[in-house]
């Protein structure tokens, strides 16, 4: 009888993978586990917290996976038995696999920031999983009075989406600078570094000098303490008190994988950079935002690049073949504002048991460039995002 492979979670990682193992094996038994009949996209919600998309872009469905054969289990997934090869359902079903990708993104640490918990987050919201949060965010800002400030907190290394914090703070101060100008927005950092740091740093300083203002660590960045009921963020230097506040609190893998046995002690997965396979369980493979994958970043566009490698090694091992190596890409495009559009593109390989950075390979957008550059760049984002979702979803 054919093959049978179980994934667990339907967003960037999850539903490719479970799309390119039919395309690599359509013999395949797939099922695909996903507690959501709607996916809500993480990518481009910053432009929706300021009013230039609706979250409805962001919303995508698993007809084509159905209509592709794959198996949709609307249903969490609760407890994995390594030993058993099983995966226990909200619903208390029991799947049996031959191999199991798991690609449930990130979960929010709630113990890692004292006086941020899921309740806090109601009144500060993280917005950093997209869908009621963003909407909340969104009309927080939009309620704001002009002269108000805005402060978001931005996290340690490693998180979601490395360029995202600052791609948001730029988007809320275009939105700022034309909507409520002579509001603020301050930027608490966790860190000294960031993606693109030269890009948007310059950026800002052409664009948003008397709007945005970012706090390093080593200025007393890193916020130690909020308080929701005042929306106060303390750091090492002091406090600051906001009109709107947007924690992004540190983050783990999302909570199965560690119910699984397949995080370490860092939070998130280590796995082989060939096939994706846990370092720390045969026969369960970890993609997406969760796993471990050196020099990669958490990034929509590495979650798919991942899936399709982890895809191909797990039709192939189930065949008994022995996987190829692999060389993915990534590119992260920011918006800095609606028509400028900056990026980071990286090319990867396994060395020493990680994914790391082809040198000489990728980079960054020039740092001088024409407006019409950055007006390309812009497009080049919109692009991506119907090409992969498209790819994943249509
Ligand atoms: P997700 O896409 O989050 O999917 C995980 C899925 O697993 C979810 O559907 C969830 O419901 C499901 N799940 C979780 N637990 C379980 C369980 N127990 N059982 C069953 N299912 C489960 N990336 C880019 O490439 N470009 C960008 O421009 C970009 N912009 C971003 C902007 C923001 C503001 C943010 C927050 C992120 C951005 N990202 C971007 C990053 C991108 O969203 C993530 O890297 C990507 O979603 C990771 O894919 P994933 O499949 O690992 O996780």
């Amino acid at each position: 009888s054919a093959a049978k492979v179980v994934v667990v979670g339907g967003g960037f990682a999850g539903a490719t993978a479970a799309r390119f193992l039919r395309r690599e094996n359509p013999k395949l038994h797939v099922t695909l586990v996903e507690p959501n009949a709607t996916f809500i996209a993480c990518p481009f919600s910053n432009e929706v917290l300021v009013g230039l998309r609706e979250l409805s872009a962001q919303q995508f469905r698993y007809d084509a996976l159905k209509r592709e054969g794959i198996q949709i289990v609307q249903q969490a997934a609760t407890a994995i038995d390594a030993d058993t090869r099983t995966v226990t359902l909200s619903d208390k079903t029991v799947l049996s696999y031959d191999r199991l990708i798991l690609a449930p993104g990130i979960d929010l640490d709630w113990k890692a920031l004292p006086g941020y918990d899921e309740a806090a987050a109601q009144r500060m919201p993280h917005a950093w999983k997209a869908g009621e949060q963003t909407t909340l965010l969104r009309r927080q800002l939009e309620a704001m009075q002009d002269g108000g400030t805005v402060v978001i907190s931005a996290p340690p290394n490693p998180f979601r989406c490395p360029p995202g914090p600052y791609e948001r703070a730029s988007l809320i101060a275009w939105y700022l600078k034309t909507k409520k100008p002579r509001s603020k927005l301050i930027v608490l950092d966790a860190k000294d570094q960031f993606s693109k740091q030269r890009l948007f740093t310059a950026a800002w300083k052409q664009l948003y000098p008397d709007n945005l203002e970012w706090v390093s660590l080593s200025q007393g960045g890193k916020v130690t303490s909020v308080d929701p009921s005042t929306n106060t963020f303390t750091t090492e230097f002091g406090a600051h008190k906001a009109d709107v506040g947007n924690v992004i609190p540190p983050q783990r893998a999302g909570r199965i994988a560690e119910l699984a046995g397949a995080t370490d002690r860092t939070g998130w997965c280590p796995i082989d950079p060939v096939t994706f396979e846990s370092r720390l369980h045969k026969n369960i493979h970890v993609v997406g935002d969760a796993a471990i994958a050196g020099a990669m970043p958490k990034s929509a566009f590495a979650a798919n690049a991942q899936a399709k490698i982890c895809a191909a090694a797990v039709a192939k091992l189930l065949r008994g073949e022995t996987p190829a190596e692999p060389r993915p890409i990534n590119t992260c495009y920011s918006l800095v504002a609606p028509d400028y559009g900056i990026s980071i593109a990286g090319v990867y390989h396994p060395v020493n048991g990680l994914l790391a950075d082809v040198e000489g390979a990728g980079g960054i957008s020039p740092v001088d460039a024409p407006a019409q550059t950055r007006k390309a760049e812009a497009d080049y984002a919109a692009a991506w995002f119907r090409t992969i979702t498209g790819e994943v979803f249509g």
